[in-house]
């Protein structure tokens, strides 16, 4: 069983996922919990350079097939031999990112991109991605690192929010939407009762 969690900054995908991952290795799954970019260290160098100020501003393009080698090395290193180990694998981050932020915020045509990022990722799609919705206002009071949001413009998290939203109106089969101001415990329990019945994938 393959789980997303995704969502803008402050959303709460860290704790969420990791709330998971406890919760059915209290029931005796293993489960991997992993995330996008950094999980490798071919992620983790892609990570220094694209979310490090010094590096200056890189073109869309550029950014965009980083976090591609990014996701490649994840898919081939990390997700694909734990999914057929039989683990459940939850990843924080996964191809929607590359969609929202890539396409929806910096303004590439979505079709490439996902083209590129289906392509790096063999095309393996998780059974479930649990989106966590957040205003871009709540993101930034929950976010510790300010300047990283404050990188970009209010209108770019705004695009971001959308295009998630959009990927989850287009498959409401494998999209799960969670108003991230719910509380913390709430969101947990309404995640697992998705889950739940999903699992023996
Ligand atoms: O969720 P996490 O803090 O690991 O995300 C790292 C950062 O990388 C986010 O702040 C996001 O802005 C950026 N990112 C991106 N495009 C992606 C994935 C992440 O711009 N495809």
């Amino acid at each position: 069983l393959f789980i997303a969690f995704e969502g803008g900054e402050g959303a709460g995908k860290s704790t969420q996922s990791w709330m998971l991952a406890e919760a059915l290795r209290a029931d005796g799954y293993r489960v991997l919990l992993t995330r996008e970019p950094g999980a490798t260290e071919v992620g983790a160098t892609v990570r220094s350079i694209v979310l490090d100020p010094a590096t200056g501003e890189l073109s869309p393009r550029t950014e965009m097939l980083l976090y591609a080698a990014d996701k490649a090395e994840h898919l081939r290193q990390v997700v694909s031999p734990a999914l057929e180990r039989g683990d459940v694998v939850i990843t924080d981050r996964y191809v929607d990112s590359t969609l929202a932020y890539q396409a929806g915020g910096r303004g590439l045509d979505l079709a490439e991109v996902e083209s590129v990022a289906r392509w790096a990722t063999s095309r393996l799609r998780p059974h479930l991605t649990v989106l966590l919705d957040v205003t871009p206002g709540l993101g930034r009071s929950r976010f510790g690192e300010a300047d990283r949001l404050e990188a970009e413009p209010e209108e770019f998290h705004q695009r971001v929010r959308e295009t998630f939203l959009e990927l989850a109106s287009k498959d409401r089969d494998h999209y799960m939407v969670v108003r991230a101001e719910r509380a913390v415990v709430d969101i947990a329990d309404a995640v697992l009762d998705r889950v739940q019945p999903l699992l023996g994938h």
